[in-house]
This record gives structure tokens, sequence and C-alpha cells, in this order.
């Protein structure tokens, strides 16, 4: 088995939630007392969230750049960044380590082709929502149109990651209004949501709705341990 290297604390409760479904995932496949081998380095999220807000980029890459070494040194075989936000900083990241990185933007478009869906909407921050490093790569690579919600329910999506998913938080005014926007986005031609934020699925599950969802917590997860557990 491969040692799977975990970028996390973007937030500390998704990355709960990566843990939980890695290791869920190893011993439904190897049963018993099998366990994934894990190096985690953790962040402060708060350091990271401020420079986000200030636009500081290179600083956070500087920092997760800085971490993905320890993972590397720590004996990771291949990284994954528990965060679709901060795979703004991906090359900068990759540039510094020699162990491969899982893209969770490929992971979750790769999914999406094999269920031959075209056009998606993408729920996650701001930043995923408005720029092209995410968007970009699954139109380009993928041939994968995205369609994100109008801007003042963006707005909503953001706030409700930072002010209430992040510190563990889930109310259910805010799940009502992600339903409902989840509803906007299918009607507007989405065939499916990206759950495009590693908190989302905390607040928002498959079975609340009709509309196929994507959350990239499980898909990033679970490609994770199909590559731990590959041989070569
Ligand atoms: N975990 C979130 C994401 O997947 C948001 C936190 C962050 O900005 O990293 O984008």
């Amino acid at each position: 088995m491969k040692t799977i290297g975990l970028l996390g604390g973007m937030s500390w409760e998704s990355t709960t939630s990566y843990y939980k479904a890695i290791n869920e995932r190893v011993k439904a496949q190897l049963g018993g007392l099998h366990s994934a081998k894990i190096c985690l380095y953790s962040v402060d999220f708060a350091e990271i969230e401020q420079l986000q807000h200030a636009g500081d980029w290179p600083a956070t890459a500087r920092i997760l750049a800085q971490a993905a070494k320890s993972v590397e040194q720590g004996g990771a075989d291949f990284l994954m960044i528990c965060t679709n936000t901060m795979h703004k900083v991906f090359h900068e990241i990759e540039s510094q380590i020699s162990i491969p990185i899982l893209h969770i933007a490929d992971a979750t478009a790769q999914q999406l082709v094999r269920d031959k869906v075209t056009t998606v909407g993408l729920l996650g921050t701001r930043f995923t929502m408005e720029q092209d490093f995410y968007k970009g790569r699954l139109a380009e690579n993928f041939g994968i149109e995205v369609i994100t919600p109008e801007p003042e329910e963006q707005t909503l999506v953001h706030d409700v990651i930072y002010q209430e998913l992040c510190q563990g938080l889930i109310k259910s005014e805010s799940k009502t209004r992600y339903l409902q926007i989840i509803e906007c986005l299918h009607q507007r031609g989405a065939q499916a949501v990206i759950l495009g934020c590693t908190e989302i699925a905390l607040l928002v599950q498959q079975s609340d709705t009709p509309v196929q969802l994507y959350d990239t917590t499980e898909i990033h997860a679970a490609r994770g341990v199909e590559l731990a557990l590959s041989k070569g």
C-alpha cells in the first residue's frame, strides 16, 4: 500500500471527512484491521483565510509548498490538497516537490466524463466559482461546461462556507438556500452539480435533492485510495 500525503486543515472540518472516507474505503477493500497509511500536514486555516481574502496568493503558495515538502519528507508517495480553492496554487506547490499531486478537479471531471455529464453546476468559494483555475481546467481538459450561481447566490454560498461550515456550524436555513440554488442551477441547464468545496457535504447530501450531486471530498478520497492500493 502506498502512503497518502494529505495537505489539510482547510478547514479541519473537511479534513476529518477525508480521513474517515479514506480509512473506510481501505477497510472496505482490505478488511479486518486494515487502515490507510497517511501522512497529514494540517495548517492553521486562519492564516490561509486572511491571505486568501487579502488576495496574497503567493504567500499562501509559500506556506503550502513548505507543508507539502514536509509531507514528502514524511514518506508520502503522492499528495492530495484537501481543498478545492487552494488548487489555485497547484502549480506553485507542484514545482516544489517531486511526488505527484492528485488534482481534485481532475478526479471529479473523470467521474463526470464517465457519467456523460457535459454541463454541470458548480458550488464553492467565490474564488473557485469566479476564477478560471478550476472552471478552466474542466472546460479545457475535459470539455465540460460549467454554470455558476447568480452573483447574490454566490455571495451566500461563499459566506456560508467561511462563516458556518468551516467553523462546524450546520444551519437548516442555509441548507434550504443551498438546495434552492442547486435547483436553480438545474433549471438553468446543469445536468448535475459539483459540491466544489470540501465542506459542502456536511450541509447537503444526495438524499436531499433529486439533482445529481458530485461531492468532491468523496470523489477525491476514493481516487486517492484507488491510487494507494494500485500496483506500480
Ligand atoms: N475547503 C474549501 C474548498 O474546498 C474552502 C476552504 C478553503 O478556502 O480552502 O474550497
